[in-house]
């Protein structure tokens, strides 16, 4: 059995962390990416105040849920409405997560506000076309395959049944690039879109909002879930629980270690 070390608190069992209670899109997408890194954050719990950059990749979330949720009730959804509930987002949240701005705090409100005022401007998304489902959470068994279940909140299904992702992007991503970094994801979100509703998802979308000095929007139009993707993804659920069980907690270095937060702790591993 591998087992890090040099961590200040001796390291919760996998069966004390709960890392198995249920499968997520993101558990599955880092353990994929570093084992290592997953042992960290869902085994041993140790959390990192979030980067400015994924705060504002939470804001702007927050915002596009908030407009979602206001299409889907009828309710006004125009940007000087969502203006304030991002200003009262910004200023409740970050206060809270202990974010270490550098003195940049304004650059990094003034950069979400504009992405969200560029994807409001050019969404693809009529603003009378409600949503079929907004922030919904399900729940996928897979008992009968002696797994734990899969969770995961759909940001929007579209009419049609048209599952949307939204991300927030340094650059502009390629098309087919999106479809292979983001599949773990998508596919969780069809599997669980087929669980609730009985049918097959009308489609995959993930409108990705970049936060160049130019905002930009980049939308990918997928197809819904091929069988072939189906099994792949089932072939990553059992390989990641027999992974997480057999505690095979090996780093996988990359380029992504680049804007890891456990690097200390990733160097004091042996
Ligand atoms: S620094 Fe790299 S290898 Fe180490 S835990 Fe982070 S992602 Fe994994």
């Amino acid at each position: 059995m591998i087992q890090p070390v040099a961590l200040k608190e001796p390291p919760a069992t996998v069966e004390e962390s709960g890392a198995l209670d249920y499968i997520s899109a993101s558990r599955l997408k880092m353990f994929s990416e570093c084992r290592l890194k997953f042992y960290f954050r869902y085994v041993a719990g140790i959390v990192k105040p979030p980067v400015p950059a994924l705060f504002v990749g939470t804001a702007v979330h927050a915002v596009l849920q908030q407009w979602n949720l206001r299409r889907w009730r009828g309710e006004p959804a125009d940007v000087d409405t969502l203006r304030g509930f991002f200003a009262d987002y910004w200023q409740s949240e970050a206060a809270q997560r202990g974010i270490d701005w550098q003195g940049e705090e304004d650059k990094f409100r003034d950069q979400a506000w504009r992405v969200l005022c560029h994807y409001l401007e050019q969404t693809p998304i009529p603003l009378d076309e409600r949503p079929e489902a907004v922030e919904v959470k399900v729940e996928r068994d897979f008992i009968a395959a002696g797994l734990p279940p899969l969770v995961g909140v759909i940001d929007l299904v579209r009419s049609g049944g048209r599952i949307v992702d939204f991300k927030t992007a340094a650059r502009a991503p390629d098309a087919q690039m999106a479809e292979h970094l983001n599949e773990i994801q998508l596919c969780c979100y069809a599997v669980l879109y087929r669980e609730a509703t009985g049918h097959e998802e009308g489609g995959m979308e993930i409108h990705h909002l970049v936060k160049t000095k130019q905002p930009k929007l980049a939308v990918t139009t997928l197809a819904p879930m091929s069988n072939d993707q189906a099994r792949r993804l089932m072939k990553m659920i059992v390989s990641y629980v027999r992974g997480v069980q057999g505690e095979d907690f090996v780093p996988c270095p990359g380029q992504h270690c680049a804007w890891c937060d456990y690097r200390t702790e990733c160097r004091n591993w042996h």
